[in-house]
Parts: C-alpha cells; sequence; structure tokens
C-alpha cells in the first residue's frame, strides 16, 4: 500500500514534470517562431524592395544609352545604395560581363563575367525571374549575397544584369534585434546550406555549410514545409538545442532560391527552469520518500518487536499448555472444572473420552454429572465436595464409580481437585481438579484381596508359607503359616541369622550352602531338613529357595517352607514296614521275580533232590551287559524299568513250570534248571539270547549295538547229597566271567565233566 502509493505519487510527478516539460517546449517554439516569422517579414519586405528596385533600374537602364550615361548612372546607383540600408552595393553589367555601371567608380569597365552571380543569370535569362546567389566570400567584405535581375532590350534580346550586393551587416543587426536570450542564435542561409549571416557571430561559421546528411537543416529542406521545429545535437556547433527552421520564398518575386532562417536556443537554458523544477520536485520527492520510509521502518521494526514479544508470550504459552497436555496425557488424566456459581462442570476431550462422551469436551450441570454417578457412590462424592467448599478439607479428593455407556457399566473413577478462584467476600468461584481411571487397580486390589485370602487359607491347610528376603537391607517377611510352623507370633520380622538358627545341627549347614551357593550364582535349593520350634518340637521341613534379580543383579531371595513332619514320619514308617516285609518275603519287589531268598532256599532244596535223584542239575547266571552305562545315560528310573522288561523277556522264555527266572542281585538274574543236562541248560541259554534280541530294548550307551543285551555263563553239575551247593553258583559265575572277557552278548559253558561233588 506504502509503495503503490509512493509510486503512485511518483507517476504523478513525472506526469506532472512531462507536462510542465512539454509546455516550457511549446512556449519556448513559439517564441522561436514569433522571431522567425518577425526576421522572415523583414526579410520578404527588404527582398521585395530590391526586387522593386532593381526592376527600376533595369527598365532605366534599358530606356537609356548605357554607355552614355554610365557615370550618371553609377552616381544614381550609389545613391541608391547609400539609400538602402540591406544593400551594400548596386552594378550593372552588360552581356558580356563587363560593369557598365557601379556604386563603385572603380568597378566600371572591369569584366565580371567569370562571377558566378553573372553565369547564373547570363546561363538562363529570364525577366521573371529574380536570382538570389549562393553566399560567397569576398576578402574585403566579407559574405556577399547578390540579387540579380537580367535585362532584355526591346526585341526581347538579353542584353545584362542588374545585380544588388546585400549587406550581411545589415541582416546581422537585424536579427540580433530579434534576440531575446543570450543563448539564442539567429541564422540566415542559402538553401543550400551556405550560411549568409549568424549571430551572435561566431567567426569560424563564415561559409560554414549547414546542410549535412541526417542533419536537421537538411530534413528540412526536403520537407518542403514552411516551418520545422527541431530538438537535438546541431552538428555544425555540436551542441544540443531547440532550432526553428523557416524557409522564406516570397510568393510574386520569382526568386529563384530559397532564403532558410534558423532560430535556435540552448536546450540546456530552454529547459533550466524546468530542470529546478526536476531538481525541486526530485529532492521533495526523495525526502518524503526518505522520511516515509525511515517512519515505515521505525513503525515496522516497533512492530515487529511487539509481534515478537506477543508470539513468544505466544509460544510460551502454548508451551506450557503443551505440557500440561502431555503430563496429563502421559498420566491418563482427565481435566475439569467447575464453575461454582453457575453450577457448571466442564470436562475436557480426554476426560470425555475417558468417560465415553466422545472426542470433544462436555459441560454438564452438577445434578447431571451426580445422576451418572453409582448410587451408592454419589452422596459421598456430593458430601467430599462440599466438605472442600466449606474449607473443611485442603482439596477435594475422591474415589467413586460413574456409568459409562448405555450398558450400566461403571468405571472407577479418582477425582482431585482444588478452589482455583475466589470471589472479595472468600465464597468459591472456580474449581480445577482432574481425575484418573482407577477401575483396573481396583479390579486387581480385588484381585489381589481374593488372592491373599486364597494363599492365607491353603496356606493353613498345607502347612505352607512363604518368605522373602531383602539382600540390601536384611529385611525378611514371612507370611502368617511360617511363623505357626516355627510357634511364633505372626508379625514380629525375624532376621537372617535367627531364621537359620531353627535348623538342628545336622541340617544347618546344608542349609548355609545352600543359602550361600543361592546369594553367589542364584542356584535355587529344595531340600527336606530338620527344625527345633520356639517350643522346642523337632519338624521336618521342606525349604525352597531362588534368588530373584533386578537389572541382572540379585537382590532378593524367596521361597516356600513347608512343615512335612507327618508326612516325613509316615514315609520313615513305611519304609520301615517296607524293610521288615521283603526280609520276610521270597520276592522280587522290581521286577516281581523271586528274591535271592527265594533262590537260595530253592537251589538248597534242588541240590538235595537232585542229588537223591542222581539226576543233573543246571544253573544259568545271566547279567546285563554295560548296565552301569544304560544307568549313566538314561538315568536309574529308566534302568528299573530296562530291569523289569529284561524280567519279563526272561520269564517268557521258560516254559517248563519249575525253570524260574530269580533276580540274584543288581542287574544279575539266577536261572536253576533241575534234572537238566549241560546241553539242555545251553539250548535255553541260546533261546534266552534270541529272546533278548528280539525283544529289542533301546540301550543308548552299549557299544554292541543299539539294544539291550545279555551275557550267560553256564554250568551243571550232579550233585552229591553232602556237596556243597556254591560250588554250581561258582563255576556258572566263573563261566559267565568268561563270557563277558569274550566279548558280551554271548553264552560260555562250563565244560568240565560234571562229576559228582
Ligand atoms: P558288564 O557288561 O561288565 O556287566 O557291565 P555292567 O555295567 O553291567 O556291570 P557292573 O557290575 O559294573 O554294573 C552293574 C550296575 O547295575 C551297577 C548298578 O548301578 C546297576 N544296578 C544294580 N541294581 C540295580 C537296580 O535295581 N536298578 C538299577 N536301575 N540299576 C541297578
Ligand atoms: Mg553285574
Ligand atoms: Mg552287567
Amino acid at each position: 500500500m506504502f509503495l503503490f502509493v509512493f509510486a503512485l505519487a511518483g507517476v504523478a510527478l513525472a506526469l506532472q514534470l512531462l507536462t510542465a516539460r512539454h509546455a516550457i517546449r511549446e512556449v519556448e517554439v513559439a517564441r522561436l517562431q514569433d522571431v522567425s516569422r518577425y526576421v522572415s517579414e523583414n526579410l520578404t519586405r527588404q527582398l521585395k524592395g530590391l526586387n522593386e528596385a532593381l526592376t527600376r533600374i533595369s527598365r532605366d537602364y534599358r530606356a537609356s544609352a548605357l554607355a552614355a550615361s554610365s557615370s550618371d548612372s553609377s552616381r544614381q546607383l550609389h545613391l541608391l545604395t547609400d539609400v538602402i540600408q540591406a544593400v551594400r552595393g548596386l552594378a550593372v553589367y552588360d552581356a558580356n560581363g563587363t560593369a557598365v555601371a557601379s556604386d563603385r567608380a572603380i568597378d566600371v569597365g572591369r569584366d565580371f563575367f567569370a562571377k558566378e552571380f553573372f553565369r547564373t543569370v547570363r546561363g538562363r535569362p529570364d525577366p521573371h525571374v529574380l536570382y538570389l546567389s549562393r553566399p560567397s566570400a569576398s576578402d574585403d567584405e566579407g559574405v556577399a549575397l547578390h540579387l540579380s535581375r537580367a535585362v532584355f532590350d526591346a526585341a526581347g534580346q538579353f542584353t545584362g544584369v542588374v545585380t544588388a550586393t546585400l549587406d550581411d551587416e545589415f541582416f546581422a543587426f537585424t536579427l540580433r534585434a530579434a534576440l531575446f536570450a543570450s543563448d539564442m542564435r539567429a541564422t540566415m542561409a542559402h538553401a543550400d546550406g551556405e550560411v549568409f549571416v549568424t549571430v551572435p557571430s561566431m567567426g569560424s561559421e563564415r561559409m560554414a555549410n549547414l546542410s549535412r546528411p541526417g542533419s536537421a537543416f537538411e530534413a528540412h529542406v526536403q520537407s518542403k514545409r514552411q516551418n520545422t521545429v527541431y530538438e537535438g545535437l546541431v552538428p555544425a556547433t555540436g551542441r544540443e538545442r531547440l532550432v526553428v527552421l523557416a524557409s522564406v520564398k516570397p510568393q510574386g518575386l520569382g526568386l529563384d532560391n530559397t532564403v532558410v532562417l534558423a532560430v535556435s536556443r540552448e536546450r540546456s537554458e530552454v529547459y533550466a527552469p524546468w530542470y529546478a523544477q526536476v531538481r525541486l520536485y526530485t529532492t521533495l520527492y526523495a525526502t518524503v520518500l526518505v522520511l516515509a520510509t525511515g517512519l515505515r521502518l521505525f513503525e515496522r521494526r516497533r512492530l515487529r518487536r511487539l509481534l515478537a514479544q506477543e508470539e513468544a508470550s505466544q509460544a510460551a504459552l502454548q508451551l506450557t499448555a503443551a505440557r500440561l497436555e502431555r503430563a496429563l496425557d502421559g498420566a491418563q488424566l482427565g481435566l475439569w472444572e467447575l464453575q461454582v456459581d453457575t453450577r457448571q462442570l466442564r470436562i475436557d476431550a480426554r476426560g470425555a473420552r475417558m468417560l465415553g462422551y466422545g472426542n470433544a469436551e462436555v459441560v454438564r450441570s452438577v445434578e447431571e454429572w451426580t445422576a451418572t454417578l453409582h448410587p451408592a457412590d454419589r452422596a459421598g462424592n456430593t458430601a467430599a465436595f462440599a466438605s472442600h467448599l466449606r474449607g473443611a478439607s485442603p482439596a477435594y479428593e475422591n474415589e467413586f464409580r460413574v456409568g459409562v455407556g448405555d450398558g450400566g457399566q461403571f468405571v472407577w473413577l479418582f477425582s482431585r481437585g482444588k478452589v482455583t478462584e475466589r470471589a472479595e467476600g472468600g465464597a468459591p468461584l472456580r474449581m480445577i481438579g482432574t481425575f484418573m481411571d482407577i477401575t483396573e487397580r481396583k479390579a486387581n486390589e480385588a484381585a489381589l484381596a481374593d488372592a491373599v485370602l486364597l494363599q492365607k487359607k491353603s496356606g493353613e491347610i498345607a502347612r505352607v508359607g512363604g518368605w522373602t528376603r531383602d539382600l540390601a537391607t536384611g529385611e525378611s517377611q514371612w507370611t502368617d503359616e511360617v511363623y505357626r510352623i516355627h510357634d511364633l507370633e505372626p508379625g514380629s520380622a525375624p532376621d537372617l541369622p535367627r531364621t537359620l538358627d531353627y535348623y538342628t545341627p545336622a541340617s544347618r549347614p546344608l542349609i548355609d550352602a545352600a543359602v550361600q551357593r543361592c546369594i553367589q550364582d542364584g542356584t535355587p535349593w529344595d531340600l527336606e531338613l530338620q527344625i527345633v520350634s520356639a517350643k522346642g518340637r523337632l519338624l521336618w521341613v521342606r525349604t525352597q529357595g531362588e534368588a530373584i534379580r533386578r537389572d541382572g543383579t540379585i537382590v532378593r531371595l524367596a521361597g516356600a517352607f513347608q512343615d512335612i513332619t507327618a508326612r516325613k514320619q509316615a514315609a520313615l514308617e513305611l519304609e520301615r514296614l517296607n524293610a521288615t516285609l521283603s526280609e520276610l518275603s521270597y520276592q522280587d519287589a522290581l521286577t516281581g521275580l523271586g528274591n535271592r531268598r527265594l533262590f537260595d532256599d530253592t537251589l538248597q532244596a534242588e541240590w538235595a533232590r537232585n542229588a537223591r535223584q542222581g539226576s543233573a542239575l543246571s544253573l544259568l547266571m545271566v547279567d546285563v551287559d554295560y548296565f552301569k552305562r544304560f544307568n549313566d545315560l538314561h538315568g536309574h528310573q529308566a534302568g528299573d524299568e530296562c530291569l523289569k522288561r529284561v524280567a519279563h523277556v526272561l520269564r517268557d522264555a521258560l516254559w517248563r513250570s519249575h525253570e524260574r527266572a530269580m533276580r540274584y542281585g543288581g542287574e544279575e538274574f539266577a536261572i536253576l534248571l533241575p534234572e537238566t543236562t549241560l546241553e539242555g541248560a545251553r539250548q535255553v541259554a541260546q533261546r534266552l539270547l534270541d529272546a533278548i534280541a528280539t525283544a529289542r530294548i533301546a540301550h543308548g550307551a552299549s557299544v554292541l549295538g543299539p539294544w539291550v543285551t545279555l551275557s550267560i555263563g553256564v554250568a551243571c553239575v550232579t550233585p552229591a547229597a553232602d556237596g556243597r551247593p556254591t560250588h554250581l553258583t561258582r563255576r556258572a559265575d566263573m563261566a559267565l566271567y568268561q563270557a563277558k572277557s569274550q566279548g558280551r552278548a554271548c553264552f560260555v559253558a562250563d565244560e568240565t565233566p560234571a562229576s559228582v561233588l
């Protein structure tokens, strides 16, 4: 706007100046034209007068006999020259160019035939033409311009020329009189461009030629117009000028050439006042512009400073708002504002979203709000508000349920607020607060309470307690059950050395070592140990513990503690009972085969019987190959399982009712074959090997293959009544030893002749 106004003002000023310049030019051209008109009228008058004079002289010359009256004529011409100011000389020439009369007596009789003005007339004499010569320089008289007429006799024959020489000084005087400024110049020139007279005189312009190609003079002559105006460089003088050119060729004189008048002024002079005006305007404009710009810049800077301040405070405000927003967002807080006097409650967009009201802030009356609360919480909430508004509590703080959606669902809110604005009398005007959705926390609390109760109950029933110990503070926590097991009152916090003191001297080193290991590298423990309770009861406890790490470092120990005295006592009792039972039994508990006791008794009986009968008695000692490795690889449990399967295979492979496999011990089995020869015993041994191969019991650690194999030692005797049955077992053992050393998975029979022992 500012620039536009100034540009407009600038354009207006420029237009004004252009108009002024134009006006100045108009005035100046008019003045120059006035001068040119005045001079040309003067010149016309002079030319007319001269033509008159020349006509009369030529008439006189024709009428009289020139030769006779030449001196009279000359005198008359001299007189005329004096009278006519514009003329410097008058002369009459005969047809051959000889002066017959002249205002200058000495010229009479001289030959002017070669002179250009004479030759021009004689070349094409015409009674109706007034001849104007081109200016010619003459040493003594300056520039000469000749005006001539041809003279004819009665017969129309050319007889001579009458010539007037124009006085350049007269014309210079005339021109000078018309100049109105010092820089003004007036020139009278022939149409060919040759200067006749110019004022003020320049000296050097004598015989100068104005007609140069492209000059204003030439343009004027070629235009054939009477008047032209030119403004620009003048080549003759090399100056910028305003020129008015006028052609003078009076009607009715028969003038054969044109006189051109040039009146001019120096452009810088003409426009001097205009330039002054331009300077003034420019100065004024520039001054105003500079002042206005300065003022505007100052104003702008002030404005910008104000704006920057405004922006800064805005930014600070926004930052604060954004921070608050982030804080509220991060904490998942809804914001509310209560207008106490109008009882209008405004809830922000986040809060509205939390309550399922949509995404924009909502305004509720306090009554509307209270109606959405769970009926059980309404009175409490209203009371909490009232208490704070009364000033009875430093802040309003309450947990309550509020309905969300239409499904009759409620969320738990924790709301907190304060009066932030009070009237002059202290009456509260405004309250601001936040609320948080604590539904999950409430649910967790409830679940936790349930879990605690459950734990307590189950702990009581199973007599299991839990404990934790903070390694940094050394503080321990026991559940009630742990206290109870120790015969202590729940609540008092025991310290670690004291808790370990309850262990019996036998258990103490074990628990100490377990705790140390766990603290060092986190190895958990699970031990059954004994403690002596505060009341001196000896108890079996199962103690479990493990390390709890935070960021890779062990910070706490935690575990379970259970009274297992009853179970332990029962187990011990059972163990004792089982032992007595198996002592009294013939059956091997694992395989269900006969046991070592049965074998010993049977061997004794069969030995006696076969001795009586004199029949052969054979014995197979069967041993599982690489069974130690089996246990090491597959575990003891799998080992037991394997033994059961082997026992099964053996039992199935024995067909006769009195042929029975018995567990001799460990992974060794004994098979007593009454009334069986060595040959028969060999066949049974081979059958057993085949049976175990078919059974394909997996053995991952045998060097013989993927399956379990057996080695068998075979021995046969015909017992003597007083013989020792151990003899048979020893020989079978030896054969077994050989089978082992021969590479296993085979049987070896003791080939010593069956003698009576
Ligand atoms: P070899 O081929 O020479 O007989 O090697 P082996 O490993 O079978 O013999 P060794 O006598 O060195 O090892 C017998 C192993 O049998 C030792 C023991 O751990 C295991 N054993 C003995 N009785 C039982 C049992 O009742 N159950 C289980 N699972 N393993 C037993
Ligand atoms: Mg063995
Ligand atoms: Mg073995």
